[in-house]
C-alpha cells in the first residue's frame, strides 16, 4: 500500500517495548507487520533467522550500508550493528500492510524523521532504572557486564523521550497495553480522515 503507516516503538532494553510490540501485532484490524531488522550480533538462545533478525557478518552488514541498503543504521553497541532495510519496509508495505518497529531512540528518531507524516512514534518508559536493571536481570539472557552496559545507556535513552510524539510509562503491563492500542488506532483512524 502506498500510504502504509509506519509505527515506531522505541525504549531502554527491558522496558517491556517487545511485549507491547508482540500484542499490537496480534490485533489484525490494525494490520501491522514486524520491521525485521538486520543485525551483525550473534543470535541468542532460539533467535531465529528471518524471524528475529536478519543475522549478518560484520562484512556482509558494512557491505550492505555502503551499497546504501539501509532506510536507517546504527552501531548500537561495540561492532553490534542494528539496522531497517529499505527492503523490508517496502516487502511489508507490498502487502497492504503497516510496519511497526521494535528499535532503538536514536534509530526511531531517524525514521520519525524521514516520513513525519507517516510515523507514530512511541516512547516506553520503565518506571525507573533500578527496576529496569531488576528486570534485566530476571531475563537472564546476558552478562552482568552486559546488564551494566544497557543500564548506562538507558540514562541516556530516558533523555530522549520528550523529542517522541507519545511516552508510555510501563509500570502495569494491561495499561501499558491498552494505552498502547488506543494510540496506535487513533493514528491510524486519523490517517485515514486526513487522505479523503
Ligand atoms: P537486542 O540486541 O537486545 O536485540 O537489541 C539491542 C538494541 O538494538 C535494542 O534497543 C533494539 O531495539 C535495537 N535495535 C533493533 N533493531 C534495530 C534497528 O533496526 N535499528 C536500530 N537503530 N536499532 C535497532
Amino acid at each position: 500500500m502506498a500510504d502504509g503507516k509506519l509505527i515506531v516503538f522505541s525504549a531502554p532494553s527491558g522496558s517491556g517495548k517487545t511485549t507491547i510490540v508482540q500484542f499490537l501485532l496480534a490485533q489484525e484490524e490494525l494490520k501491522l507487520d514486524f520491521s525485521i531488522s538486520a543485525t551483525s550480533r550473534e543470535p541468542r538462545g532460539n533467535e531465529v533467522n528471518g524471524k528475529d533478525y536478519y543475522f549478518l557478518s560484520l562484512r556482509e552488514f558494512k557491505d550492505k550500508i555502503k551499497n546504501d541498503e539501509f532506510l536507517e543504521w546504527e552501531e548500537v553497541y561495540r561492532d553490534n550493528f542494528y539496522g531497517t532495510l529499505k527492503s523490508e519496509v517496502n516487502r511489508i508495505w507490498a502487502e497492504g500492510k503497516n510496519v511497526i518497529f521494535d528499535i532503538d531512540v536514536v534509530g526511531g528518531l531517524d525514521i520519525k524523521q524521514i516520513y513525519p507524516e507517516k510515523t507514530l512514534a512511541v516512547f516506553v518508559k520503565p518506571p525507573s532504572i533500578e527496576e529496569l536493571k531488576i528486570r534485566l536481570k530476571k531475563r537472564k539472557t546476558e552478562s552482568d557486564d552486559k546488564i551494566n552496559m544497557r543500564v548506562a545507556k538507558a540514562s541516556i535513552e530516558l533523555a530522549t523521550a520528550p523529542q517522541f510524539d507519545h511516552i508510555i510509562v510501563n509500570n502495569n503491563l494491561n495499561i501499558a497495553l491498552e494505552e498502547a492500542y488506543a494510540l496506535v488506532s487513533d493514528f491510524m483512524g486519523a490517517e485515514k480522515k486526513s487522505v479523503k
